[in-house]
């Protein structure tokens, strides 16, 4: 029993969408590999979804690997990620006492082997585990799976909401000019336009939860980013002047690839994966791709869809193109034959793409993405420029970073044109301004992979974090 108690025991809750799920599951591998016995907690949507994807990794994962599960408070049919602002709410009312009751369990199964729990890692959007980490007496870790610049913003809000730049008065603000002033009081942030923030910031119906979420961070006893000092470090600078201990420990999918292999399996993927596409991609000639994916939550219309299909027509470019079900508003077969017909000899579609493996294909030469963090990372991690079209959260905040502070990507306009798209995707797979990207993104993934080497700042503040969590252990 005493060796037992001497063991680590981390519960992991994710906000429940892909995106935070993936990284927190990177996560999880990392503190497993260094002797950690996992709980992952995810909600009983999410958990049937990644069975029923054929992800059946998760079965086979160790005994002290478990997964957990929790209600939204949402009825199957609901659209969930479609109607982000509804499940945040009811996530986060209907979630705590299912949570606390399963921290009850965890106290009572000790003696068939599971250790003590010692810390709880919750998403930074998801700090309703922060009571019952004080009563229990263990800390809780706020691991914002955000990048460092948009958790910035949520953290400011309140400073934004007090000069009155958001939410949003009206509709009309989109159309007026409004949505191009410029905010220049982010602490450690270049000027954003009122268009490059989080629009979880512009609207009332989210901003109360990502407001109060952000604020809930100084509660927490320890914070984690997925990102690395030479990337971000004015912006992290700021925050930690302000916060409680923060360690940047990213990127996660370069960290974790070093961990133990015999769990690196462990799938948490709500899509099966087409890696028929990894084949087409071996028979392309290298850098002349463009991998094309609009993440996880994207919804868009038939009319935008078109744009960038003829656009990507035009440009005569070999494309490979993630057209995830529900990714078009309430339409599955979509594209007309006649495009079909002219891109079939150099283009490859598929449902949901390994897309990891895809990014550093030495075919892909530039990616065309909604610019969420994960994505945004992975790129920089296989050194690949981008062309970003944001839609949600914090997305446009991290392509404005992309395009204007690693100049590593070019934007592309809210209203998508055919002719926009075939001008970006010439401009970043044959201009010289693509070669200039390409060039600046390279050395960044030289930076990335530099910070997870052993003595590197993200694998020195992993190292730091596991070894706070396991001197907790020794204090008790
Ligand atoms: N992803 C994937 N296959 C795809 C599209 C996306 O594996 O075809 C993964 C991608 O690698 C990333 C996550 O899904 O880890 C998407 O997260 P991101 O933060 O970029 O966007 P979100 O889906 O949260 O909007």
């Amino acid at each position: 029993m005493a060796l037992l108690n001497k063991r680590p025991h981390a519960v992991m809750l994710p906000f429940p969408a892909q995106g935070p799920i993936n990284a927190m599951m990177q996560l999880a591998q990392i503190l497993y590999a260094r002797g950690f016995y996992i709980t992952f907690v995810n909600t009983q949507y999410v958990q049937e979804r990644i069975s029923r994807s054929g992800s059946v990794e998760s079965v086979k994962s160790p005994p002290d690997f478990r997964f957990e599960t929790l209600p939204d408070g949402l009825p199957p049919e609901h659209g969930r990620t479609s109607k982000l602002a509804e499940l945040s709410r009811s996530f986060t009312d209907n979630g705590p006492p299912y949570f606390d009751k399963l921290m009850d369990k965890l106290k009572h199964s000790q003696p068939d082997g599971v250790p003590p729990v010692t810390c709880i890692v919750s998403d930074g959007l998801v700090s309703f585990p922060q009571k019952i980490a004080r009563k229990l007496g263990v800390p809780r870790v706020s691991f914002w799976t955000h990048s460092a610049c948009g958790f910035s913003t949520y953290f400011f809000a309140p400073l934004l909401v007090e000069k009155g730049y958001i939410p949003l008065k009206d509709e009309r603000c989109l159309t007026n000019g409004y949505m191009e002033q410029i905010i220049p009081s982010i602490p450690g942030l270049p000027h954003l336009r009122i268009k490059d923030l989080s629009f979880s910031l512009l609207r009332m119906n989210m901003l109360e939860f990502v407001k109060s979420e952000g604020q809930a961070a100084l509660e927490a006893d320890l914070i984690l980013l997925n990102t690395f000092e030479d990337l971000d470090r004015p912006v992290i600078d700021a925050l930690r002047d302000r916060l409680p201990p923060l360690y940047t420990i990213g990127p996660l999918g370069l960290l974790s690839e070093s961990a133990n292999d015999t769990i690196s399996d462990i799938s948490a993927s709500m899509w099966t994966e087409e890696t028929s596409c990894v084949k087409w991609l071996d028979c392309q000639d290298p850098s002349s791709v463009i991998y094309v994916s609009f993440g996880s939550i994207t919804v868009m219309s038939r009319e935008e869809l078109l744009e960038i299909a003829w656009g990507l027509e035009a440009s005569k470019q070999p494309f490979l193109w993630v057209i995830r079900p529900g990714l078009i508003d309430g339409q599955p077969d979509v594209l007309p034959t006649e495009f079909l017909e002219r891109v079939k000899d150099r283009s490859f579609l598929v449902r949901w793409a390994p897309q990891m493996k895809v990014l550093s294909h030495p075919s892909v030469g530039g990616f065309l993405t909604h610019s969420g963090w994960n994505s945004t990372l992975e790129s920089i991690c296989a050194g690949v420029p981008m062309i970003s079209r944001p839609f949600l959260a914090e997305q446009p905040t991290n392509g404005r970073f992309a395009s204007e502070v690693w100049k590593i990507g070019v934007a592309m306009s809210e209203d998508v044109k055919r002719e926009d798209v075939e001008d970006l995707v010439r401009r970043l797979m044959r201009g010289e301004e693509g070669q200039q990207m390409r060039k600046t993104v390279g050395e960044l993934r030289d930076a990335s992979i530099r910070a997870v080497r052993e003595g590197g700042s993200s694998y020195t503040s992993m190292e730091k974090f596991v070894q706070e969590i396991k001197r907790g252990l020794d204090c008790e």
